[in-house]
């Protein structure tokens, strides 16, 4: 079956796996040209790859966790002092995050609704399993709303 249509533009799923209790699922990042963050020059010379740890929305109560393959790009600007950089996907899910973008404004909205530790116990049911203090960073990095 593929399911690759769960997930967004830019990436196929490589492998899948489910147990008990979660399903992992590796994912490949598609493109091939990165920006660097520092010059703002695009390339297309691939360093190496990298795997990030990132976990998504339940999937059938199960928990999901996704194994990301990102390239890491030479940056050939020479007056750049970046000359290797990483991979980054801005609309899907921030550098250093734990999460997809997704799975973090569904903590958001249970604990904009219950608080944190009611909301933490909605998680873990919903298949997230994190704690009260997470899903307090979670609401502080919520938009705040302009009146
Ligand atoms: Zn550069």
């Amino acid at each position: 079956m593929d399911i690759s249509p769960l997930f967004p533009n830019g990436f196929i799923v490589c492998s899948q796996e489910v147990t008990p209790e979660t399903v992992s699922i590796g994912l490949l990042a598609t493109s091939t040209v990165g920006t660097c963050p520092v010059c703002q020059t695009p390339t297309s010379r691939t360093h190496s790859f990298y795997q990030r740890k990132l976990a998504d929305l339940s999937m059938s109560g199960k928990q999901v966790k996704l194994l990301v393959r990102l390239r890491k790009f030479f940056c050939f600007l020479a007056s750049c002092p970046r000359k290797v950089f990483a991979q980054t996907c801005h609309l899907v899910f921030k550098p250093y995050a734990r999460r997809f973008l997704r799975a973090d404004q569904q903590i958001q909205a249970i604990g904009l609704q219950a608080g944190a530790k009611p909301g933490a116990r909605l998680c873990r049911i919903v298949g997230q399993p994190i704690s009260a203090s997470t899903v307090l960073r979670t609401i502080r990095k919520t938009p705040v709303p302009v009146v």
